[in-house]
């Protein structure tokens, strides 16, 4: 028979997964590769100095190698 605690612990497991399956889903995605970015990841984000709305994302790679970055809504483009 299960005591009250490990209920507990079971419930809380599947909460977990839950979350985990969200976080993939709403990864984003560096503007310059097109890869999603993990939130391990030493990326930035920053919203486009032309227009302002869009939020541009860059991966860590692309940083550091100053891959250019198209803005998906005014079409700016920036190093
Ligand atoms: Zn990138
Ligand atoms: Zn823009």
């Amino acid at each position: 028979m299960l005591t009250a605690r490990e209920k507990f612990i079971k419930k809380d497991k599947r909460k977990a997964k839950g979350v985990n399956m969200a976080t993939t889903i709403a990864l984003p995605k560096c503007t310059s590769c097109g890869r999603p970015i993990a939130p391990s990841m030493r990326a930035t984000s920053f919203r486009c100095p032309n227009c302002g709305e869009a939020v541009i994302w860059r991966c860590e790679k692309c940083r550091k190698q100053g891959n250019r970055y198209v803005c998906p809504k005014c079409g700016f483009e920036g190093p």
